[in-house]
């Protein structure tokens, strides 16, 4: 080991050029003057152009727990990767999360603007931040420069795997770890690219119990890696840059992947190292799915319904998906929400303790359950906004159609949406065209129409009659009483248990001479329910349909 003034020789060596200290920095970042139980969350993705279900999991997690205690949700950046980085990689973060509602009071706000006064927000405008804590602890003996190159580190990699040793940069392998002050000044002389390391004070072989928020106590073993505090450009990785800000920025509680879980010893090490108080973390388990009979981490290259785009393109609505993801976050949310249909989601006492341990089942067949439910308890109004907003930037046809013809729209998506049994066939918002394409002359004529298994003279004697005795303005009942008749006179049964009895005696039931209606009128043999859909279209539209079905048959 270095003596004192050896080290503090090498860290002035090094950051030459960093006058600022450690105290003046903590200055500027004072405590906040909050209650205890207000919390400052963060939520801190990289700007990679990727937005997916597991960052809107985190992100409203955050939200929903600062809001609800009255705190803070912040938004930095976490930018220090540059070869991942993407060009309105913050304005896609931004609108993403404001998709779902999910807004910060403090951080980014733009692609460079921001605020609050705890900043900067973006990890690469913080460089000089971390240059001082860096200068401190190379002073201190906790960090020192290392000017291994690639090779030289594959080197020891091969060596150690040859010799049935862990890999890494560690003890006895960690070349630079104790070396002098002169080979250290002969590399910077010569200009060879360098990272600053930690120098551990870990020990392999004990053991660290941590208290996670959500996983509750976790034994792991301790850190004993030289992991890299600063990289050669002189940023820094993510295990040197977070310690800090979150202290920096007076953060309540670290919620991230639980990927994170085994960095936590080196993190831990890393905040001693720093002199900070240690930050409660929380690791929220990822999202799975289940794949050939196993359960496997949602994935950005085979499953489409990761990304957030798969749900805005959709439509999939966003009351829908957050419920969704609170009843994955905690599995009594689903009972409240049974007791409390009107309340909003931030009236329910999410709990980090309460949050699936392991990993969390992100069934998409479920959600679609929810999000039917979800829009069955919308007035047709509210459901022809959403499309309407929705089909604004995703769909023209659909987007016009609802501009133009807004009376009639909202009609067709009030049938069986009134009274005891809503119908639940919208599970998002690109489903409208289904509902709409039996309305709309030109998409009717695109509609591949199906056909009743029926003789069709016979269809055709139904129809013809169907056609003599219509009359608009009957009731359902008066509407329904002609179809008996009719069905009747071609020897259908309209007794269904009667039907049941003796099928054999009948040309068939009621609802089989219904259903030549339902296919001559709509096309489709399924529908909504075929009298509100007559009265939607309108008679002539009903007389010139059945007409052309008569012809066509
Ligand atoms: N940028 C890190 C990530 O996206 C943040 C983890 C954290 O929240 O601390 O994984």
């Amino acid at each position: 080991m270095r003596k004192e003034q050896e080290n503090i020789e090498i860290s002035k060596l090094l950051f030459g050029d960093i006058n600022k200290t450690k105290e003046e920095i903590l200055k500027k970042y004072p405590k906040r003057n909050l209650d205890e139980e207000q919390l400052v969350l963060r939520f801190a993705p990289s700007p990679t152009g990727f937005i997916h279900m597991g960052n809107v999991y985190t992100a409203l997690v955050g939200y929903l727990l600062s809001k609800r205690s009255r705190g803070i949700f912040i938004l930095r950046i976490e930018d220090t990767d540059k070869n991942r980085e993407v060009k309105e990689g913050i304005s896609q973060i931004i609108k993403g999360m404001k998709h779902f509602d999910i807004e910060f009071d403090e951080g980014m706000k733009g692609e460079k603007k921001s605020e609050g006064n705890y900043g900067p927000y973006r990890q690469s405008e913080r460089m000089e931040i971390y240059q001082v804590f860096a200068k401190d602890l190379v002073a201190k003996g906790y960090a020192y420069p290392c000017f291994c190159s690639t090779e030289e580190l594959e080197e020891i990699r091969r060596k150690q795997s040859e010799t049935g040793c862990r890999t890494g940069y560690y003890g006895k392998w960690a070349k630079w770890r104790d070396s002098s002050v002169e080979d250290i000044k002969r590399e910077l002389e010569s200009g060879t690219p360098f990272v600053i390391r930690l120098y551990s004070r870990g020990d392999i072989e004990n053991k660290v119990n941590v208290k996670d928020l959500i996983k509750g106590g976790v034994t792991l073993s301790e850190n004993d890696m030289d992991a890299v505090l600063l990289k050669s450009d002189g940023l820094p990785t993510y295990h040197f840059a977070h310690p800090i800000d979150d202290t920096l920025m007076d953060i309540s509680y670290v919620l991230r992947g639980d990927e994170w879980l085994p960095s936590q010893p080196l993190h831990g090490e890393i905040f001693k190292a720093l002199d900070f108080e240690q930050i409660p973390y929380g690791h929220i388990s990822p999202l799975m799915k289940i794949d050939e009979g196993g359960k496997r981490k949602l994935s950005k290259r085979k499953d489409p319904e990761f990304a957030v785009s798969y749900y805005l393109e959709k439509g999939y609505p966003v009351q829908g998906v957050k419920e969704y993801l609170l009843n994955i976050a905690n599995s009594n949310f689903y009972d409240w929400r049974k007791q409390h249909p009107e309340e909003g989601i931030l009236e329910f006492n999410l709990k980090l303790e309460k949050f699936n341990k392991a990993g969390a089942l992100f069934d998409i067949t479920k959600l679609d359950d929810i999000c039917k439910d979800y829009i069955s308890r919308l007035s047709a109004k509210e459901v022809y906004e959403n499309i309407l907003n929705w089909g604004k930037q995703y769909n023209e046809e659909i987007h016009k159609k609802l501009l133009n013809h807004k009376d009639y729209c909202v009609r067709i998506f009030n049938i069986e949406r009134e009274g005891e049994k809503v119908r639940k066939d919208i599970i998002k918002w690109s489903d409208a065209r289904e509902q709409l394409e039996i309305f709309f002359d030109d998409m009717y004529e695109e509609l591949q129409k199906e056909e009743v298994d029926m003789d069709k003279g016979l269809q055709r004697d139904i129809l013809k009659d169907f056609l003599d005795t219509y009359y608009f303005g009957d009731i359902t009942s008066e509407w329904f009483g002609k179809i008996q008749r009719i069905a009747q006179k071609y020897g259908f049964c309209t007794d269904y248990k009667e039907y049941k009895k003796n099928p054999k005696k009948y040309e068939g039931k009621v609802g089989d001479v219904a259903m030549v209606m339902r296919v001559a009128v709509t096309g489709k043999k399924q529908s909504p329910d075929l009298y509100q859909i007559m009265q939607i279209l309108g008679e002539s539209k009903i007389r010139e349909r059945i007409k052309e079905y008569i012809e066509r048959v």
